[in-house]
């Protein structure tokens, strides 16, 4: 029997994105071999390195690779250098969004053992944190019409936006938290405030109808002002979250900061057609070229990769728990340090997670 093999879009772009995906790759790599499926990479100019060869953020040929391959694997993008060009490397963002149709986020907070330390909040409250913030991408508040800025009578301006959600919108990504749930832990918090708003008063009932389809999955529902308290106080509580665009961008970032290490921190994005899977970080240019950077984001986005996409959920596993052991081994790159650990540049974690992949 032939070996299975996937398609890789490498969107390495700009800053500590090339260091960091040199590491990610050759992980992916060895795990794929050590799995026994073949990984296809290739790479392609995206944002201010795009610009610099194309003019583009997002050149079409990046874009018709992407809508080929089975998965973007993406670093980073932008800079001092293209802060004023007038085509932003952002922007690029954006277009691949748009261009694959992403409206699912998915951003994991996990705080490993090892950096129980490194959040703000008190050990007891964060260590063994393990959630999954699942939000809405491309519709809700950010981009329901009417908006924009409109004269009334005697001349007195009102701001607009408008938070809308079709039933099939709340629909898809209700399935998305639902599958995500079924490889975790089996239990979905919606949150919504359906007190409040009207539209989520539909997602509610939505959200509700899905979760029949899904009976292993616990289904209950916050308001988004008591899930905010609720991460603070006993994030422990949750499994997988699933909410709108702006809830979502909020509570995201929340989640986030509980793990305390921006370095760690990994994400994917998905639509009905490939996924991108990214570090939630950005080029970090303060850090770039010197082998300082913390690859650790990117190889966990490789591990969702293969978890989300390729559905390699073995592999994924082993990706992660190479992580582990690299972190109990006491290596640690700046971002993450701590007394009497061994600090370690971008190349060598990347060397000691291959000589993890071949421990055991
Ligand atoms: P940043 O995340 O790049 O950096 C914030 C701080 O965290 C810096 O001190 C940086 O050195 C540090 N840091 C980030 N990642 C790290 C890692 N892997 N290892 C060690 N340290 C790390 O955010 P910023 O400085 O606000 O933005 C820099 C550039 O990145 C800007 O051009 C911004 O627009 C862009 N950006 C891109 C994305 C993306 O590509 N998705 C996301 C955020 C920001």
């Amino acid at each position: 029997m032939t070996a299975k093999t996937y398609a890789i879009a490498l969107l390495a772009g700009d800053g500590i994105g090339p260091e960091i995906m040199t590491v990610a790759q050759a992980v992916l790599m060895r795990v794929s071999q050590n799995f026994g499926f073949t990984l296809h990479f290739t790479p392609a100019p995206f944002g201010g390195q795009a610009i610099d060869l194309t003019g583009e953020p997002l050149p079409p040929e990046t874009l018709a690779l992407c809508r080929r391959s089975d998965a973007v694997l993406m670093g980073a993008v932008g800079g001092p250098k293209w802060d004023n060009h007038p085509r932003r490397p952002e922007q690029g963002l954006l277009g691949l969004r748009a261009g694959l149709g992403l409206y699912a986020n998915l951003r994991p907070a996990t705080v490993r053992p090892q950096l129980v330390n490194s959040s703000s909040l008190k050990p007891e409250i964060v260590s063994g944190v393990d959630l999954l913030v699942v939000r809405e991408l491309t519709g809700g508040i950010y981009f329901g019409q009417p908006q924009g800025i409109f004269s009334e009578k005697k001349g007195e301006r009102r701001g607009v936006n408008t938070m809308t959600y079709s039933e099939s919108e709340i629909e898809r990504i209700s399935r998305v938290a639902f599958q995500a749930a079924r490889q975790r832990r089996n239990q979905v918090t919606s949150v919504d405030k359906a007190n409040v708003l009207t539209v989520s008063q539909l997602w509610r009932e939505v959200v509700t109808k899905v979760a029949q389809d899904y009976p292993e999955v616990t289904l209950d529902h916050l308001y988004v002002d008591n899930a905010a308290m609720q991460l603070i106080r006993w994030p422990k509580q949750f499994d997988v979250l699933v909410t709108g665009n702006l809830f979502g961008d909020i509570l995201s970032d929340e989640a986030a900061m509980l793990t305390g290490s921006i370095g760690m921190l990994p994400s994917a994005s998905l639509g009905d057609g490939p996924g991108v899977f990214e570090p939630v970080h950005g080029s970090a240019p303060d850090i770039a070229g010197q082998d300082k950077a913390n690859p650790l984001a990117q190889v966990l986005s490789g591990a969702m990769l293969l978890r989300y996409a390729l559905q390699q959920t073995a592999a994924a596993d082993r990706v992660e728990r190479a992580v582990d052991q690299v972190l109990d081994q006491g290596y640690r790159t700046a971002d993450i340090m701590a007394p009497g650990m061994t600090a370690v540049g971008c190349t060598q974690m990347g060397e000691r997670l291959l000589a993890a992949l071949e421990e055991d």
